[in-house]
């Protein structure tokens, strides 16, 4: 805990005395420590794409790069650390417009209808990756925002894809319990080490950079997802054993 005291001197009718007061800053103090995390990794991770752009940059201006399979080469991996910082700059733009909650949860939507236009929009990675697909839904309408429930099922489908083996199964599961809905994504790809499960919905968290790296990831999508359940006041949860698979359950209040 962090406590900060304030003292004062008083004195009243010729009495004397101390007013002592102790206030808990702990969650200021939290805040600001996060806060000034969240900087320094946006930096660090902004920096890196841009000084690998900024050399090969300097490399072509100076005539240095002149084979043709070089030129194709060095101008892909431009363009994949270019494609890399605008989707980082997109993930911080929306996790900030997140938190400030800006948008109203006052809309009808349907949940399986949006699983399934994530499907659409993820469909090339679904073939590139020959993924098997199940979706099986009950019809539900959720009072919510169709943006934060399109883009929680993509961060989460996402990565269901990206962290499956080729070939891999994605199972999703959405159910009407009482006044909950529930929402699993399961994949049976390669799961996540027991000492990570209870850091991955911290910014810019990733198990293993190198691997998170190789499939694009930019470490903001499950603190995207935690935010939109948080802002339902739901609850998000995970089973996932390494090498096996991974499970998230998603518990939103629904009429
Ligand atoms: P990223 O953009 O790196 O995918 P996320 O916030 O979406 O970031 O996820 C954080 C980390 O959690 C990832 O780097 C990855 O290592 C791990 N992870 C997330 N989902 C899965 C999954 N379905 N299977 C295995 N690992 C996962």
């Amino acid at each position: 805990k962090y406590i900060r005291a304030y003292i004062t001197r008083v004195e009243m009718g010729g009495i004397f005395g101390t007013i002592v007061l102790l206030v808990d800053v702990t969650y200021n103090v939290k805040a600001e420590k996060m806060r000034q995390e969240f900087t320094a990794n946006v930096s660090h991770e902004l920096k890196t794409p841009l000084t690998t752009i900024k050399g090969f940059g300097e490399m072509f201006g100076s005539g240095m790069i002149t084979k043709e399979e070089d030129v194709a080469k060095y101008g892909a991996m431009i363009e994949r650390e270019s494609e890399r910082l605008l989707f980082l700059i997109n993930d911080i733009i929306r996790l900030s417009e997140i938190e400030e909650h800006t948008e109203m949860l006052n809309t009808p939507v349907a949940l399986e209808a949006a699983a399934k236009n994530a499907l659409q929009i993820l469909e090339p990675q679904i073939q590139r990756n020959k993924i098997h697909v199940r979706l099986e839904g009950d019809c539900l309408l959720l009072h919510s925002n169709e943006g934060y429930i399109r883009e929680l099922f993509i961060n989460l489908i996402d990565n269901a894809i990206k962290y499956n083996n080729p070939e891999g199964t994605v199972t999703i599961t959405i159910q009407h319990l009482g006044t909950q809905a529930k929402i699993v994504i399961a994949d049976n790809g390669i799961g996540i080490p027991l000492q990570a499960q209870s850091r991955i919905f911290e910014r810019f968290y990733r198990v293993d950079k190198s691997r998170s790296k190789q499939r694009g990831g930019t470490g903001l999508g499950l603190s995207i997802v935690k935010h939109i359940v948080d802002c339902h006041n739901g609850t998000i949860s995970l089973r996932s054993e390494l090498g096996h698979g991974t499970e998230i359950t998603i518990l939103l209040p629904a009429k």
